[in-house]
């Protein structure tokens, strides 16, 4: 007999430690399934899964809670990880660079597997002579300063009290996100590279690709709506409203479901030659080059849908 039977996630930098993590349950009573699917974020929470095995609890591991889009069928644990990496020499740099030198105040953001360091992070900004300030979370985010790829919330609650934004974390789509969300310019200091740099041509590329975008939107004839069923992602109702609006406007266009959103699983689907991505933002930020025909954020689709519906009066 066992106390409980638990699902455990963990996203791909974690699974190394899955066992462990097991055997520790195991070793308290509880009888453990370890999920083998990839886990892209606290959004991605195995409620499919865990029913499937008859799992009471799902121990979703390496993210802060987050609010799903959909009622938890189980209860859900999140065990945070915080990454083992030095803030200093990433801050160094950016202090060491001419442009950031003459930003006074500073709107501090991270992404939480750093979030521990927030207040170390902050005193080795205010000894270089910055004013820091961190910013009040989104409604995604569980805590202040923090961002994720879709709620960029913590940049744009400070970004008024400061000359510029620094993110502080690998990778570059949480700073492009608060790039694109904000007017301030981003400076990333990236503690694996132990580097800094300005966000603002990656954000430039971008801001040309949507112009692009808009001109493919206007033209395309047949949309593809695409729409994930993951509890954190899932958006139905504006995808519904958007196929709406788009065939009011003399369009086809149709909803595409899956879990996992995957441009080669769309390959066939020869039919479509636009998509709009109301999942997460990562596949029209970073995976775009994948699919092989244009697909635009759902944020962005609203000025080629409006220029089509006023072109049809
Ligand atoms: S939707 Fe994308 S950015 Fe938001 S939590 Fe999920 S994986 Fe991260």
């Amino acid at each position: 007999m066992f106390l409980m039977r638990i699902l455990l996630q963990f996203p791909e930098g974690l699974k190394a430690g899955a066992l462990e993590a097991a055997r520790k349950l195991k070793r308290k009573g509880h009888e453990v399934v370890i999920s083998a699917s990839p886990c892209y974020g606290a959004c991605d929470v195995a409620f499919s899964e865990a029913e499937a095995v008859g799992a009471e609890k799902i121990i979703h591991y390496g993210h802060a809670p987050f609010r799903l889009r959909v009622k938890p069928r189980i209860p859900v644990e999140y065990v945070e990880h915080r990454a083992r990496v030095g803030c200093e020499p990433a801050l160094k740099k950016a202090l060491e660079d001419p442009d950031f030198r003459k930003c006074r105040r500073v709107a501090l953001i991270t992404t939480v597997q750093h979030i521990g360091q927030l207040a170390e992070m902050k005193r080795f900004l205010e000894k270089g002579g910055k004013k820091v300030v961190v910013g009040k979370h989104g409604p995604l985010a569980a805590y202040d300063g923090q961002v994720l790829g879709c709620d960029p919330g913590s940049a744009v609650s400070a970004e008024g009290k400061a000359d510029c934004i620094l993110y502080f974390g690998g990778g570059l789509f949480h700073p492009l996100g608060a790039a694109l969300a904000c007017k301030k310019r981003v400076i990333a200091a990236d503690p694996f590279l132990r580097k800094a740099f300005w966000l603002d041509g990656e954000r430039e590329r971008y801001l040309k690709r949507r112009k692009g975008l808009l001109m493919a939107g206007v033209s395309a004839r047949r949309f593809g709506i695409l729409v994930s069923v993951k509890p954190g992602q899932l958006s139905l109702e504006p995808a519904l409203r958007l196929k709406k609006r788009l065939e009011a406007a003399g369009k086809e266009a149709a909803v595409l479901v899956s879990d996992r959103i995957e441009p080669e699983a769309l390959e066939n689907f020869r039919s479509f030659d636009f998509y709009v991505d109301t999942a997460c933002p990562r596949l029209a930020l970073d995976d775009w080059g994948r699919f092989g025909k244009p697909v635009m954020a759902l944020a962005d689709a609203e000025l080629p849908v409006s220029l089509l519906e006023k072109a049809k009066k």
